[in-house]
């Protein structure tokens, strides 16, 4: 097919891509590719510095929202291949900036520049999420409680911080949840969350690294809109038992390996042999804390299944048998329970 030839009207020049009438030297000579507004809004919100974007709260720095503002409002020619950006702020007032654009791109090879001006209010907007924080809102209570034992030391700390770091990483998600109110009671801690299917979610999240029993009780509390509104209360009963504690019945020890929501696995020390328990089916086992049962032992030596190691408490050599023939280290971690020694299988982490 026949090329029709084409002029551009400002140099004459023949090209065989016209824009408006121009070749695309002229055109990239011509300005007035990009266009905005004189004045843009954002809003902050003075408590978090959160940044409202399409109607959403998010975690942003300002300038990168100013920035992100100009990019989303400025008119760019689509003739042009656009390389860069570049915006200077300059606080003006208290809530007003300035900001130079300067953008740069190309067409056919000729380089473009265009400087661009506009100034951005500020506008200070408490979010939704701050203001309900303020009122301490609260849509339910996670309590923390354990079962007849205290606390062990950082046991209570570990959990909050599970619990704050999980919160503030959904409020970073744009999950509008928050810490309303923390109490510290007799038997624990309760916490006031402002969002019931969060706090749902993470008390069962808390038992499952935890261990425990979930009770679930509902509260009437008012109307929304014609439907009747509950607080909810999640009871976090932590177990007495605790992964590497030794449980203890009719003669039977057994070492816990590893703890899930529906029971345990437990070592049989006697056998080294593997046994599932249900929560229910150990309720009234004894329990060995770990810090006052489990020690760590030298090996002095070892024949077979026989061993010799150095009692931790007397530094007398005492004699052993292992239910299987196994590899040791120098030390192995034991169980001293009434006169016996007993050794934790090395392959349990
Ligand atoms: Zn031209
Ligand atoms: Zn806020």
């Amino acid at each position: 097919m026949k090329r029709s030839k084409a002029f551009c009207v400002n140099c004459g020049r023949e090209t065989d891509r016209l824009i408006d009438g121009l070749c695309a030297k002229c055109y990239s000579e011509k300005g007035g590719f990009s266009q905005i507004d004189g004045r843009l809004r954002i809003e902050m919100c003075p408590v978090c510095g959160f940044i409202k974007h399409r109607g959403k709260w998010i975690e942003e720095d300002l300038y990168e929202g100013m920035r992100r503002l100009i990019i989303e409002n400025t008119s760019f020619s689509p003739h042009i291949t656009w390389r860069r950006v570049d915006v200077d702020f300059r606080r003006k007032g208290k809530t007003l900036y300035d900001a130079a654009i300067k953008i740069e791109g190309e067409i056919d090879g000729n380089k473009v520049e265009e400087n661009l001006y506009t100034e951005i209010l500020v506008e200070k907007t408490v979010c939704p999420r701050c203001s309900r924080k303020a009122g301490k809102y609260y849509e339910a209570i996670i309590q923390i409680r354990t079962d007849e034992r205290g606390f062990d030391k950082g046991e209570m700390e570990s959990i909050e911080k599970y619990l704050t770091e999980s919160v503030n990483r959904l409020g970073k998600e744009g999950r509008d949840v928050f810490i309303a109110d923390r109490k510290e009671t007799r038997g624990g801690v309760d916490f006031y969350i402002s969002d019931k299917r969060v706090a749902h979610s993470l008390v069962y999240q808390i038992r499952d690294r935890f261990g425990g029993e979930i009770k679930t009780s509902a509260k009437l509390f008012g109307m929304k809109d014609g439907v009747k509104q509950y607080r909810m209360t999640y009871l976090l009963r932590l177990h007495k038992y605790r992964k590497h504690d030794v449980i203890v019945k009719d003669e039977k020890i057994f070492y816990i390996k590893w703890f899930s929501s529906s029971g345990v696995k437990a070592v049989d020390l006697k056998s080294w042999k593997e046994y599932s328990f249900r929560h229910k089916e150990i309720v009234d086992f004894n329990v060995l804390r770990k810090e006052d049962f489990v020690r760590e032992a030298v090996v002095v030596s070892k024949r077979g299944k026989e061993i010799q190691i150095l009692d931790p408490d007397t530094y007398r050599t005492v004699d052993a048998v292992i239910p299987a023939e196994i590899e040791l280290d120098k030390t192995v971690k034991i169980v001293k329970y009434r006169d016996e020694i007993f050794l934790i299988p090395p392959s349990i982490e």
